[in-house]
């Protein structure tokens, strides 16, 4: 269990970051789901909820997501439901059960890059930005392939388009961690086909997603796109599942995920 020695409740970003870096333990939480995992002691511990980062808007052709935003509220937010065939609260939807996702946050997920989280896999299928208070606004796909000084993320930004997209995963239970998590979406004829869970974490599949685009998607092309993707990502082993079974199911999930998104309205 984690130890914390004492609780700030910053009323500015400027507060929250520059506790952050008063001490090499000072730690930002989010819902704590995943800090009392482990074993971490934490000096001062800085509580982003008087800041009011907990919000869902949609001010003109973009949704923003405030850090603090909860996965139940990402699941039933009427317009995530009617965007992009509903991708972003289905991929959260199976995620251990309510309680829990009435608390874990949106922020802590992106920022933290898991490689097993549903939610990246489906968020780097859309145009999606990340902001950080100090290092600014970028596209998730560069977020997730540098590395960044310790910031704090404050909000999500989603291009508030006409992009259809599909999320599919494999576990072996349905409250377990994924085994594999793939979204595929479609927006003016350019597709991008996205794998997480490999069990690195989600990653584009670029020569696979161009290869699509450039198709007449025939079942011929749909195939050769996903055997692309299985060659072009490196998947690996854990207690879940193999590199091999893995690779196995990319194929079958990806052709599925770009069916589906086929059939979409
Ligand atoms: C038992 C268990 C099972 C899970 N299963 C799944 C699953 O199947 N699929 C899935 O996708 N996810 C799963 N998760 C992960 C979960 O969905 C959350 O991603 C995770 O718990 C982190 O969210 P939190 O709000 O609890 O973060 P916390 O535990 O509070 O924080 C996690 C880390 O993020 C940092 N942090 C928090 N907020 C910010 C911020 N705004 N800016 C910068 N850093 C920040 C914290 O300092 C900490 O290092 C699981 C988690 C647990 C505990």
């Amino acid at each position: 269990m984690f130890t914390i020695e004492q609780v700030l409740q910053p009323e500015t970003l400027e507060e929250a970051y520059q506790a952050l870096h008063g001490n090499i333990s000072n730690t930002v939480l989010g819902g704590c789901a995943f800090l009392r995992l482990g074993s971490k002691k934490i000096a001062t511990a800085i509580d982003l909820s008087e800041l009011k980062l907990d919000y869902i808007l949609e001010p003109g052709k973009e949704i923003e997501i405030g850090a603090m935003t909860t996965f139940r509220t990402v699941e039933t937010h009427p317009t995530l439901h009617q965007l992009f065939n509903g991708v972003l609260p289905k991929s959260v939807s199976n995620i251990i059960g309510v309680q829990f996702r009435n608390v874990v946050t949106v922020g802590a997920t992106v920022y933290s890059k898991y490689g097993f989280s549903d939610l990246l896999t489906a968020l780097l299928a859309l145009d999606t930005e990340v902001e950080l208070y100090k290092g600014g606004r970028l596209p998730l796909e560069e977020f997730l392939q540098k590395s960044f000084p310790k910031d704090i993320l404050t909000r999500l930004f989603i291009q508030k388009n006409a992009r259809k997209a599909s999320y599919q995963s494999m576990r072996n239970s349905l409250s377990d961690y994924p085994i594999l998590t793939i979204a595929v979406s479609e927006l003016n004829q350019r597709w991008r086909i996205v794998v997480g869970a490999r069990p690195l974490r989600a990653q584009l599949a670029s020569k696979a997603s161009e290869a699509l685009s450039n198709s007449k998607l025939t079942a011929e092309d749909i195939e050769q796109s996903a055997s692309l993707a299985v060659e072009e990502l490196s998947f690996g082993s854990n207690i879940r599942g193999s590199a091999e079974y893995r690779k196995a199911m990319c194929k079958v999930l990806v052709k599925r995920g770009i069916m589906e998104v086929l059939q979409c309205k």
